[in-house]
């Protein structure tokens, strides 16, 4: 690796986003033998070298790798830099050094690419990646009492109330009359709200089954995160499911690792925090209508890269009409 030069903050995230952009080329100084599909490189993991043809994928657009045989970006850090720590078996400075000495032989100057980036996208990505997320207090939660709408339809007390589900006390706008469910992020910091209207004539009146909070970023989050992470850590595996109802039915059922994404669609970065929490497995539990069974598909395709995927068929329409025996029988792994 040579002589060790030191590179600034910005210049590391100038030969970052290099290395991000020309990843074909780090790879090939590497050795690395990959196949490029569409958003992802998928090979077998050049860190552990195992047998396992497809256990390694970079994702080109997050710009961020998985081993999912051992876990390899666990050890070693997921962006460019820990892959090259992790091959080369260095430390991160000479990472860094390696890919300054192939990308640059002192011609470009990396700080200023790194601030002037004119790469509309990386910019966008990266500010939507790092932009804080608004959170509310937990006073909020004054406002909502209990409701026995959930009861009514099987879901136990004890778990509407462990998710402080309630109906608003005071004008609450387009969430009043709503059953609202709290949605914090995986440090379990409050970050949205999701209500399920209580009018059984919704359609008539015009008005949607459900409605988020204003600014809640949907697909960047995952219903139930904050508290399932531990159990998809020691399980590996999490349950898919498409509202904050399928995981209420779980609970019931004793099954403490699932989580909704808010519709059909898995998005990149509701598969980096699952890949965040330590998942490997996605139990996809998705409507059994045609629909639903078109958007799983869609939606999982670009989960495979990461995930081993088992789409689960339902023996009803959701999770949500499923008895808490069933949900058990299908779901006991
Ligand atoms: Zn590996």
């Amino acid at each position: 690796l040579g002589t060790l030069k030191k590179i600034s903050k910005a210049e590391i995230k100038g030969l970052k986003h290099l290395a991000n952009n020309n990843i074909v080329r780090v790879f090939q100084a590497l050795g690395i033998a990959v196949q490029e599909r569409y958003q992802y490189i998928v090979g077998p993991c050049p860190i552990h070298e195992g047998d396992r043809t497809d256990a390694f994928s970079w994702h080109l657009e997050l710009g961020i790798y998985q081993c999912f045989t051992k876990g390899c970006h666990d050890t070693y850090g997921k962006d460019v830099f820990g892959l090259v720590r992790g091959v080369l078996k260095c430390t991160f400075l000479e990472s860094v050094n390696f890919i300054n000495k192939l990308f640059n032989d002192g011609n470009v100057d990396l700080s200023l690419l790194a601030a002037i980036d004119s790469t509309k996208q990386f910019v966008e990505a990266s500010l939507a990646v790092t932009a804080p997320e608004k959170t509310f207090p937990e006073e909020v939660l004054n406002r909502l009492k209990y409701h026995n709408y959930l009861e009514t339809r099987g879901y136990p007390r004890d778990i509407v109330e462990r998710y402080q589900i309630g109906i608003p006390s005071d004008n609450f706008g387009l969430m009043s009359h709503r059953v609202i469910f709290p949605i914090r992020n995986i440090e379990g910091k409050l970050v949205g709200f999701s209500g399920r209207t209580l009018y059984p004539d919704w359609k008539e009146r015009g008005i949607g089954k459900w409605h988020h909070s204003k600014g809640f970023r949907k697909e960047a989050n995952l219903f139930n995160i904050d508290k399932a992470k531990r159990y998809i850590e020691e399980t590996g595996s999490v349950i898919i499911t498409e509202g904050p109802l399928d995981v209420l039915r779980f609970e019931h059922a004793g099954i403490h690792n699932s989580v909704a994404i808010f519709g059909r669609k898995l998005h990149n970065k509701q598969i980096t925090l699952l890949m965040t929490a330590g998942a490997a497995r996605l139990i996809v539990a998705l409507d059994s209508d045609i629909a639903g069974q078109t958007g799983a598909e869609d939606a999982f395709n670009n989960a495979s890269a990461f995930f081993t995927v088992n789409k689960v068929k339902l023996p009803t329409k959701d999770v949500g009409e499923m008895s808490v025996e069933d949900v058990r029988k299908v779901f006991a792994a």
